[in-house]
Formats: structure tokens, C-alpha cells, sequence
């Protein structure tokens, strides 16, 4: 057995006559373990997925077999265990994300691609999860009934003048958790309460229904406000199978709050590496090409969503809703207080 090539791809290990022989002969034998294979669970849907998949497939080489879930990931990953298949979880919003992380399912990754591309305040410090696109959590306001200016802040849609004027879906929902933790960041626990109690009080009607079912409550006068992600109003807008969810979009003005302090909340679709990768140097590879700048454009381009990477274009109707400030906390912190969050919206009784 020639030492040389042994000492050439395996440095000291592959000095060692016996190792390298073992290792030789492992490689001689064994067919090559697909190791360019990797098993991704994601909340993600097919129709943005498939194209920055098969992108990826192409460039690296490294198949992608998905398994597409509406819920239930976090269940499936825990029941599992480090038998789980998954490599890697691509995911919605900061509480998926460290929920994961609280249930010890994902590892840390080092990499300066990823470092990069994404902004700190977008990744956990310790890698543990990734974010890919943002949304911003925005005020949607009638044109006509709500004047430009009479809405600039969430903490607007506290005030008397909003009585019996704002729609809401659960205050229990991961979204409004969300904000809902970055609002104690910013203010304080005692704060937070008082303005969720607030905006309970200014309810046009118990909180139902999703995000676009305020819009559409928007649309039909039963109230005048309410917070919605942003890329809702790029779906509702070019919806053609409802078309009457054009109107809904049609009936709003997009309203970017806190732009004179904090800036916008907004939150995150991101990705993670499994506790129990088996392929992790292939799923480090994949969420290097998400965050990269092929991928980001997918995103842009596709899903009405904001990419995380820096210069990548965005999609002409995100555009059209102009520049913004998102608050710049980083979201590791907002969701340390998604537990007090959830207890708040409780204390103040948002949904009864
Ligand atoms: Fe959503």
C-alpha cells in the first residue's frame, strides 16, 4: 500500500501505516456510502422549495429528500430522537426556532459563509439556527377611513382613538407572541401588559381568524386596523384563485410602524442542523446556499418576503411598500421573552 497519497488525504492520521491501510481498504470495499444525500423536514411549501433545491442538487451535487409538514415537526423530531433522519429543519418564525433549540434537537454551526450572508441580529450567537427571509409585522390601515398619519406605531393601536377600530387574530398566535416579546424588549414587562390590555379594549370583535381574514374584515368595514405580515399583501394582491382577496389587499394602506424609534418588528423563516445529522458537512453546505445569493432571489421573488442577505433584489411589489427600519434587536433575545409574552395575553384575557 503507497503511504504517500494515505499521508496526502488523511495528514497524520494517514501516516500511520495501519489506519491507513484500514481507511484504504474501506474506501477499497465499501461502495460509496451516499453521503451526497441529505433529508430535509420543512414547513416550507414545494412551490418555493423545488427550484432552490434542484439549483442546489446541481451545483453540489447533494440530493435533497424532503418531507413537507404543515405540523407537527417539533413533535416528530422529539419522538425521533438522534434516530431521527433529518439533517436539517427549514422552518417559520423565531418560536419554531428556539423551540427547537429549548428541546435540544439542533447543533451548532461555524461557518463564514453563513456569518457572511446573514446579519447577527438574524442568527443565533451560538449557530444553533439560521434566518433566511424576513417579514415585517405591519399595521394595516383602510386608505380612506384611516387618515395618512393617524397611524404610525403599535403602540398607536392602543389609543383611545382606535376604540371599537382594530381586528385581530389570536394574541396567542406565534406571530403576535412574537411582537409581543419584542414590545417587553423594548418597554419593559409592565408596559407590554398595559398595551396588549389596551388593545383588547380597542377590539372591533373577539380576536379569529388568520392574517387575511383581517384584511378582508378590513375590506368589509368591520374595522379599520390591523397587524399583518407583510408578504400576505403581496399574496392577497396577485391572488388570482380568490381574486376577491385582491380587493382585500386593494382596501389597505401598509403601514411600517416605529419608524421614528425602534423600527419595525419583524420575524423570521430560518433553518437549522439536526442534533442527529448524518450528513452534517452536506446540510451546513445547503443552508450556505440558501443563504446565498441565488437562493436569496428565489426567495425575494417568490414568497413576497424580505431577503436576509444585503443587496439582493427585492421583489417589485415589497418595493412598491417602500424602505423601512426594522428594529434591529436581535431575535435570540425576543424570543427569551416569548413565555411572558404568552402570559400576558393571558393576564389581559386577548381572546375572551
Ligand atoms: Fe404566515
Amino acid at each position: 500500500m503507497n503511504m504517500r497519497p494515505c499521508s496526502k488525504y488523511f495528514g497524520k492520521l494517514g501516516q500511520l501505516g495501519t489506519v491507513c491501510t484500514v481507511f484504504a481498504l474501506f474506501l477499497t470495499v465499501t461502495p460509496p456510502v451516499s453521503a451526497a444525500e441529505i433529508n430535509l423536514y420543512s414547513y416550507r411549501q414545494p412551490f418555493l422549495l423545488k427550484p432552490l433545491l434542484t439549483a442546489f442538487t446541481k451545483e453540489t451535487g447533494i440530493k435533497v429528500n424532503v418531507v413537507y409538514a404543515k405540523k407537527g415537526m417539533l413533535e416528530r423530531l422529539k419522538a425521533e430522537g438522534i434516530n431521527s433522519p433529518a439533517d436539517a429543519v427549514l422552518t417559520v418564525d423565531i418560536g419554531r426556532l428556539s423551540d427547537l433549540v429549548t428541546a435540544g434537537l439542533v447543533q451548532p454551526v461555524k461557518s463564514p459563509v453563513l456569518e457572511t450572508n446573514i446579519p447577527p441580529q438574524y442568527r443565533h450567537p451560538m449557530g444553533l439556527w439560521f434566518g433566511l427571509t424576513t417579514r415585517a409585522r405591519i399595521v394595516a390601515a383602510h386608505k380612506t377611513r384611516v387618515k395618512p398619519g393617524e397611524i404610525g406605531s403599535y403602540e398607536d393601536l392602543a389609543a383611545p382613538r382606535f376604540k371599537g377600530r382594530v381586528c385581530s387574530r389570536s394574541g396567542k398566535h406565534a406571530y403576535n407572541i412574537s411582537l409581543v416579546a419584542s414590545i417587553i424588549v423594548a418597554k419593559g414587562e409592565k408596559a407590554a401588559q398595559a398595551w396588549a390590555a389596551a388593545v383588547k379594549g380597542n377590539l372591533a370583535r373577539k380576536p379569529q381568524g388568520n392574517d387575511r381574514a383581517q384584511a378582508r374584515a378590513i375590506k368589509e368595514g368591520v374595522c379599520d386596523v390591523a397587524l399583518l405580515n407583510t408578504y400576505y399583501m403581496g399574496k392577497m394582491a396577485t391572488n388570482e384563485k380568490k381574486p376577491q382577496q385582491k380587493e382585500w389587499a386593494k382596501a389597505i394602506r401598509v403601514v411600517f410602524p416605529n419608524q421614528g424609534n425602534r423600527g419595525t418588528h419583524v420575524n423570521l423563516s430560518g433553518v437549522a442542523v439536526t442534533k442527529s445529522a448524518k450528513h452534517r458537512a452536506e446540510a451546513v453546505r445547503l443552508l450556505e446556499f440558501l443563504s446565498g445569493p441565488f437562493a436569496q432571489k428565489i426567495y425575494a421573488e417568490q414568497n413576497f418576503e424580505y431577503p436576509v442577505k444585503a443587496g439582493t433584489p427585492l421583489h417589485p411589489m415589497v418595493a412598491s411598500w417602500g424602505r423601512f427600519t426594522a428594529d434591529t434587536v436581535s431575535l435570540a433575545e425576543v424570543a427569551r421573552y416569548r413565555t411572558l409574552a404568552s402570559k400576558i395575553m393571558d393576564r389581559v384575557s386577548f381572546d375572551h
